[in-house]
């Protein structure tokens, strides 16, 4: 597809960011390109349009760039994955382990509904473990996960690019 070369192309790799040692993909030049911006959100709105999808759940922050574009064009709500204590309704939380310490994803509750089918949104992909605490807080609501989508899967990851039995699907990369 001739529309990756572009999107990898403006994937900019910034070196010890946001910690010395951490090699920090930045999606930001893809948002300052209209036409790239666009074939971005337009190759996973072909991807998931017409299968009954519901809900995009986006993950804090990123994901709620890409999220809300793609639930609009396939006519699915947008659901924001929020950090904690960031949503003001009553929520349910699933925490994840990071590198150093442990995160948090929240979720209002009756965001979606039971049998549902959802598609989760980030930016990367890394250990899965964001994807992961996302799977469970949005199955545990009863609702089903079809798939994740990322733009970026880092290298070390590509190997297993199925999370908790969820297929994880990562714009491929033209080189
Ligand atoms: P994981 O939980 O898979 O280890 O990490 C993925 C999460 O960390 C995503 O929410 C993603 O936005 C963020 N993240 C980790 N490394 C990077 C990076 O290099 N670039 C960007 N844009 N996000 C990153």
């Amino acid at each position: 597809d001739p529309r990756l070369q572009g999107i990898s192309d403006a994937i900019r790799v910034v070196p010890h960011f946001p910690k010395p040692g951490i090699m920090f993909n930045d999606i930001t030049a893809v948002l300052l390109r209209p036409a790239v911006f666009k074939d971005a959100v337009d190759m996973f709105v072909e991807r998931y349009r017409g299968m009954g999808i519901a809900a995009v759940a986006g993950i804090e922050a990123r994901g709620f760039i890409f999220g809300p574009a793609i639930a609009l064009a396939i006519g699915a709500k947008f659901i924001p994955l929020r950090k904690p204590g960031k949503l003001p309704g009553e929520v349910i939380s699933e925490s994840y382990v990071l590198e150093y310490g442990t995160d948090c994803l929240e979720m209002h509750l009756g965001a979606v509904e039971q049998g549902e089918r959802v598609v989760v949104v980030d930016d990367l992909v890394a250990t899965g473990g964001t994807l992961s605490a996302a799977i469970r807080l949005i199955e545990r609501a009863g609702a089903d996960v079809v798939e994740c989508a990322c733009l970026i899967g880092l290298p070390k990851f590509k190997d297993f690019y199925k999370l908790d039995g969820k297929p994880v699907y990562i714009l491929p990369e033209e080189r």
